[in-house]
């Protein structure tokens, strides 16, 4: 998230920007948690309800990473992920339950426009159709065990086959061409919930009070034994074991330097996966034509149908405009207001000039060009699904990877990335103190530093 232009209008982050900080880096804790994004404070709350101590580092000066969530007009609006997928499975819904916080179901119905006017009912009949063709299609074909791309998997789907292709293009960051068969349906879209005040606000919640030292980066891991010797931007600590969290696009640009080098097999799954590109830009329309809260809006019948459109956030006059790889490609090295100017000529395209004259883009994110994220979330491309098991192994031990790349049920997810951090804090507690009894959910935290 960066340019100047881009940060017009955007007041301040709704989380904290620190939690707590340690006046110095304590030397020695049991494990130390490489990022504070999703998986890192899961795995941290898991590890210290346990009694083990550890020391987070994260190279941001917030918490979150890719969850956060800022003020825009005084309305939180999240500008990585917003949605709770797949409700049943994941964890941060039940523990949002347990805790009490504001969850609402997102609503199952959006809207459809042809041309700028509202679509009759065949038209969003057939598109319901085509969706419930390439699912079973393509669950069907993942069950046949074959791998490929998930493109190849998709029946002929009528008129609105496109556009389902494009829709299921976007949700799992490139083409489906591009995209694992095997990994596809294991997501369910179908169960979603929202969070008042936003996704990065919960998630930045349940990291207060975390041993977390901000704006330090780890630049490298000496995991020649025993226990690991971390090197950061601030420093060098010991410890028994650690997890890193950095995402796969981090990792793939050596990031971090592993002595000795990370086995062959490890090395080849960190850079088996691509980059996922997600991209919100945040619109303020009051005069949208959009109804209800929380929509999303399919816009057909001209050349240029956005895949993504989500509509009246939480209520709102705030909409998201997503952009899939192919269009963020199309915008990368053009100047800053380029993303602004695309998503205007395309709602004007549908709408009208009149009707867009309010409209002013307030935000477009960038995290493909971040350097602590570098993608929305980690791809598996066709044939090489089984990259996730060789990462879920430890490495001698102690050196543990975690987060969204890892799940497979809850892939590219911060539900994902907050259970494999749960998964690799049981395994190293089942390690490190193995009379230990697990608790269902670690909370209230009493935050513990190695010192
Ligand atoms: C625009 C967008 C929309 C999305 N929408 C959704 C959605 O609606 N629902 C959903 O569930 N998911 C969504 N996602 C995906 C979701 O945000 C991620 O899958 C999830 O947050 C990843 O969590 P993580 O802990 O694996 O990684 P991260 O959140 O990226 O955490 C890793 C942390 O490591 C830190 N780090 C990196 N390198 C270093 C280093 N060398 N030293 C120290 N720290 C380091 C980073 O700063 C970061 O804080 C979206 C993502 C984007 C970008």
């Amino acid at each position: 998230m960066n340019g100047p232009a881009a940060r017009r209008g955007v007041e301040e982050t709704v989380q904290p920007e620190s939690s707590f900080l340690s006046p110095a880096l304590p030397q020695e804790p049991d494990v130390v948690i490489v990022g504070a994004g999703s998986a890192g404070i899961a795995a941290a709350r898991r590890l210290i309800a346990a009694g083990l101590t550890v020391t987070v580092l994260e190279a941001r000066s917030r918490i979150g990473g890719r969850t956060v969530t800022r003020a825009i007009k005084g309305h939180p609006l999240d500008l990585g992920a917003h949605w709770l997928h797949a409700g049943p499975i994941n964890p941060l819904v039940k523990l949002g339950h347990a805790r009490g916080e504001p969850l609402r179901r997102a609503p199952v119905d959006g809207h459809v426009f042809v041309r700028g006017r509202p679509a009759g009912r065949a038209q969003s009949a057939a598109l319901d159709r085509a969706f419930a063709m390439a699912d079973r299609a393509m669950n069907q074909a993942a069950r046949a065990q074959e791998d490929q791309p998930a493109a190849k998997a998709l029946p002929p789907m009528g008129p609105m086959g496109s556009r389902v292709k494009e829709i299921h293009g976007l949700v799992s960051g490139r083409p489906l061409a591009q995209v694992s068969l095997h990994d596809f349906p294991s997501m369910e879209y179908e169960d979603n919930l929202f969070i008042a005040g936003g996704l990065g606000a919960y998630v930045a919640r349940l990291g207060q009070c975390l041993p977390i030292r901000l704006g330090v980066a780890v630049q490298a891991v000496d995991w020649s034994g025993p226990g690991v010797r971390i090197e950061t931007s601030a420093g060098a600590l010991k410890a028994r074991a650690v997890i890193v969290t950095a995402p796969m696009a981090v990792l793939q640009r050596e990031a971090i330097r592993f002595t000795p080098s990370l086995p062959d097999a490890v090395e080849h799954a960190v850079h088996g996966f691509t980059q996922g590109v997600y991209e919100h830009m945040v619109l303020h329309w009051p005069d949208s034509p959009f109804r209800g809260a929380d929509r999303l809006a399919s816009l057909l019948g001209t050349r240029r149908e956005p895949p993504g459109l989500l509509t009246c956030i939480d209520g709102s006059p705030f909409h998201f405009f997503e952009l899939d790889q192919p269009a963020a490609a199309t915008l990368d090295g053009r100047d800053a207001h380029a993303p602004a100017r695309f998503a205007r000529a395309v709602l004007a395209e549908h709408f009208g000039h009149g009707a867009i004259r309010n409209l002013s883009v307030v935000f477009s994110t960038a995290w493909r060009h971040d350097p602590w994220s570098r993608a929305s979330w980690a791809v598996v491309p066709p044939g090489l699904y089984r990259i996730r098991d060789v990462l879920k192994a430890p490495v001698a031990e102690r050196v543990w990877f975690a987060g969204e790349a890892l799940s497979r049920a809850q892939w590219g997810t911060a539900g994902g990335a907050w259970e494999e951090g749960e998964r690799v804090a049981g395994e190293i507690i089942a390690q490190l103190l193995p009379n230990h009894r697990m608790s269902e959910e670690p909370e209230p935290i009493a935050a513990r530093t190695g010192s």
